[in-house]
């Protein structure tokens, strides 16, 4: 037996027991003779002592001291003894197995390590090693508490929805990896096929096409822990493969499938918090996100809405607003409560002209004119510009922002998405800044009425909002409607204000599926060519159905509040999506691409 207990059982309980342990050396010390180590596996760490005195045996003695000074740290070693109270008040309350200590009788070296590239050990205020050297080095990293603990917290989530669907019918099913592209908007791994030369395989975007094909089959409840790929350009907090927790199901609306998602998250939650979530999630629509929020993942734990003042200010006489306005543009502003912010700055205010000046310079860096301000004073709207304002318009805007005393209202103009969008992230700094999210704890929401399509930004081309196989909200598109008004009977999952999931109806007509693929531009002969299987699938009796997926990485990071989702995958890509611990991606030999019949045009950048 290679051990009795692990380095986070012993207690009290064992004192005099003989026991038998093996773990990392962390930490070692002599004090006068006598020689400390801390002992650490995956479960804890346990104080280990030689102790000359306590041992009657010479030969024993000297062998011991002399071992015990090769043990490095990180070496892996094996001791046996017996487990005694450490001298009072040397206890470690903050050490589940901190009153006890193994006095040891043998022990013995079965690795050893090399001098360590970072120390594993946590302690309190020591700095954590760069990040592309915890990912050369993974392992190691992952030897750390705090890895290892995110780890196992994934696994207990994952558990969780698992215990949960099952509960529920779901059955686990795998599907390919080696598959045909599916568009989930974003580029493909591709992967070349020895077998058939010249063609490829791409690894999945998302299951979505098989889970269908799933529920043509008949299986009616799916799900899956599935790895998914994107070959996104390398964007803050992304991966280029993740995981998701993956669902469809038959015979059911939008709100089913949203109950089950409620049901899963609410039993992950008592398991792993022990708290009761509260279902169901509020529901927003996709309008009202944007325009409240200025984002269509609305974080709703604090206040600071967005109120479209178009309509007022037109009335001013404030040209910056006029001009803006002529061209058909938006205003909109917000309230920057009194009572949203504690500690008054320099000048007594509460958000004070300084911090409105740097608010203002914040605004140009995205993109804005700038931004305008009006403070509530002895009851009336006061600012360097408000003589612009006839008094019926500032009554208005009072009355719109219900201002109060010590109110800052803050508004920005421009086109409505950009006035909208520069309001969400104006919202989102300020809730930062002035600390509103303290002691929120986590808040879901459903976003709900998506549109169907979108414009792509620069391009101006029509695309879909989610993916081209969400059923339209009338059950097909109606002939001369214009397009970018037609609702998809979609959802996405936001968590304090970062999308976790999203999902839909599916078009389970042909037909209709052929519409969509018609208005992204698609041809008879090109839907055949690439989704001709699906087509045909539907064509033979496919059932109503719907799904949804969640992004694992993200939800765990959240609820663990950790900086990036790299805490909380075991070997993560850095965030030039490379692998620094098997250096991947790499060059391969000529003779594997010969095989596969290709030619590498790119230079070997390998040994830069
Ligand atoms: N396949 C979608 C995605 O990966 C999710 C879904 O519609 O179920 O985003």
């Amino acid at each position: 037996m290679m051990r009795t207990h692990t380095c986070g059982e012993l207690r009290s309980e064992q004192l005099g027991e003989k026991v038998k342990l093996a773990g990392w050396v962390r930490f070692s010390r002599d004090h006068g003779g006598v020689l400390f180590l801390d002992l650490a596996d995956a479960y804890g760490t346990t104080q280990v002592v030689f102790d000359p005195e306590a041992l009657k045996d010479r030969t024993t003695i000297e062998g011991l001291e002399s071992l015990f000074k090769t043990f490095g740290r990180e070496s892996v070693i094996s001791v046996h003894g017996t487990v005694r109270n450490r001298v009072p008040g040397t206890e470690d309350s903050r050490n589940p197995t901190g009153e006890v200590e193994v006095l040891i009788e043998g022990a013995e070296l079965l690795n050893s390590s090399r001098p360590l590239p970072f120390e594993v050990a946590e302690q309190k205020g020591s700095l954590l090693p760069g990040e592309d050297l915890r990912l050369r080095y993974r392992y190691l990293d992952l030897r750390r508490t705090s890895m290892s603990n995110n780890l196992r917290f994934r696994h207990r989530v994952i558990s969780a929805a698992r215990c949960c669907l099952d509960d529920a019918g779901f059955v686990e099913v795998e599907t390919p990896m080696l598959t045909r592209s599916t568009p989930e908007g974003a580029r493909d791994f591709i992967v070349p096929s020895r077998t058939s030369p010249g063609s490829f395989y791409a690894l999945p975007q998302s299951p979505q096409l098989y889970k269908q094909m799933l529920m043509v089959g008949g299986l009616d409840k799916y799900y899956q822990i599935a790895r998914c790929f994107r070959d996104e350009d390398s964007r803050a907090d992304r991966q280029p493969e993740f995981t998701q927790l993956d669902i469809e199901m038959s015979f059911v609306d939008d709100r089913d499938i949203q109950a089950i998602i409620e049901k899963v998250l609410a039993r992950v939650w008592k398991d792993v918090f022990g708290k009761d979530l509260s279902i169901p999630f509020p529901r927003i629509t996709y309008h009202d996100a944007m325009h409240k929020y200025g984002t269509d993942a609305p974080d709703i734990r604090y206040g600071l809405e967005l109120n479209d003042v178009t309509d007022i200010v037109q009335r001013s006489n404030y040209s910056i607003f006029q001009r803006i306005l002529k061209k058909g543009g938006k205003v909109v502003g917000m309230n920057v409560r009194a009572e949203y912010t504690t500690t008054p700055s320099s000048d007594g205010s509460l958000v004070g002209r300084s911090e409105v000046d740097r608010l203002i310079e914040w605004a140009k860096t995205q993109g804005m004119g700038g931004l305008t301000w009006m403070r509530m004073v002895d009851g009336e709207l006061t600012s360097n510009i408000v003589k612009y304002f006839p008094s019926d318009v500032t009554a208005d805007l009072i009355k719109e922002f219900d201002a109060k005393e010590g109110d800052l209202l803050l508004f920005l103009a421009g086109s409505e998405i950009a006035a909208l969008k520069a309001g969400g992230d104006l919202r989102r700094k300020l809730a930062r800044d002035l600390n509103l999210l303290d002691g929120k704890g986590h808040q879901f929401v459903w976003l709900v009425e998506c549109p169907l399509f979108q414009r792509d930004s620069v391009t101006g081309q029509l695309e879909m909002f989610h993916h081209p196989f969400v059923r339209p909200v009338d059950g097909c598109l109606i002939e001369g409607e214009d397009l970018t008004n037609a609702g998809g009977l979609s959802y996405d999952l936001v968590l304090d204000g970062s999308e976790i999931g999203s999902g839909s109806m599916r078009c389970h007509d042909p037909e209709v599926q052929r519409q969509l693929f018609r208005c992204l531009g698609m041809t008879n002969e090109e839907m055949e060519a690439e989704f001709g299987f699906l087509l045909e699938a539907l064509s033979y009796g496919a059932p109503p159905h719907g799904g949804i997926a969640l992004g694992i990485d993200r939800l765990v990071s959240l609820m663990l509040g950790c900086e990036t989702i790299r805490e909380v995958i075991a070997f993560p890509k850095n965030k030039k999506f490379q692998g620094l611990m098997d250096r991947s991606p790499a060059p391969v030999e000529d003779s594997k691409l010969n095989e596969l019949q290709l030619l590498c045009l790119a230079e070997d950048e390998s040994e830069e």
